[in-house]
C-alpha cells in the first residue's frame, strides 16, 4: 500500500518494474512516480537504470529535474542505479551530457563497451556484506572520479561501483536484478522506513 513514506520509483523509462518487484519482495510500500507533483507523497526516490538520454528528455518535458533537486535538497534519500547514477552525477563523460549534479563524481557512460560487454562480476561491499556480491553490469558506466565527500561502499575489479554522499546512494550495477535485497534494504533504512522481510 502506498503512503507518504512509500519509496517512489521514477517510472518514465527503464527497469523501474524490477525495483518495484524487489521492494514488494521486501514488504516495502512503493509507488511509481512520473510527475513533479507526486514528490510530496514519497519518502525516498529510486532512479532506475535504462537510457539516460531518453530520461533527460522526460526531465525537460515534465519538470522532473527541479523536482528531484528540490527533493534531494530537503534531505530525502535518492538511490540511483546505472542510468540513474549518470543523471545524478556532477559530470558526465563519453559524451558530456546534462545531469543533476547531486553526486560529486565524474562518470563515463558505456565505459565497459557495448551491450555484448555486459557482465556479471563478483564485487565487494565490506560494510554491507561479509561475502562477495554478484553484480550485474548492463552497458554500465564507470565512475572515473570520486569527490572528497563521497564514500565508496562497493568495488568490483578495483573500480568504485557503489557510492554514497549523504542522502544520495548510487550503484553502477543492477541490484534489483538479483535475489539479494541487502542494498535495497540499506536504502530503505536511509529513508527511515523498515522492510518486513
Ligand atoms: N548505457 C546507459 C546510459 O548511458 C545506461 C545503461 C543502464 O542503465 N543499464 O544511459
Amino acid at each position: 500500500m502506498a503512503n507518504s513514506h512509500s519509496i517512489g520509483i521514477l517510472a518514465v523509462q527503464g527497469d523501474f518494474g524490477m525495483h518495484a518487484r524487489m521492494l514488494e519482495c521486501l514488504g516495502v510500500a512503493w509507488r511509481l512516480v512520473k510527475h513533479a507533483s507526486e514528490f510530496g507523497e514519497i519518502g525516498g526516490l529510486i532512479m532506475p537504470g535504462g537510457e539516460s538520454t531518453t530520461m533527460l528528455k522526460f526531465f525537460a518535458d515534465e519538470d522532473l529535474g527541479p523536482a528531484i533537486k528540490d527533493f534531494a535538497a530537503r534531505g530525502k534519500p535518492v538511490f540511483g542505479t546505472c542510468a540513474g547514477v549518470i543523471l545524478l552525477a556532477q559530470e558526465v563523460l563519453n559524451p558530456p551530457q546534462q545531469s543533476l549534479g547531486l553526486l560529486d563524481i565524474s562518470i563515463e557512460r558505456n565505459a565497459y563497451g557495448r551491450q555484448i560487454d555486459s557482465s556479471v562480476q563478483q564485487g565487494e561491499c565490506p560494510e554491507l556484506f561479509d561475502h562477495p556480491v554478484e553484480m550485474v553490469f548492463i552497458r554500465a558506466p564507470i565512475i572515473r572520479r570520486v569527490g572528497n565527500g563521497v564514500k565508496v561502499l562497493g568495488r568490483a575489479n578495483g573500480l568504485p561501483v557503489l557510492v554514497e554522499q549523504g542522502n544520495i546512494l548510487a550503484a553502477t550495477f543492477h541490484p534489483e536484478l538479483t535475489e539479494d535485497g541487502t542494498i535495497h534494504r540499506y536504502f530503505v533504512k536511509k529513508t527511515g522506513g523498515t522492510s518486513s522481510k
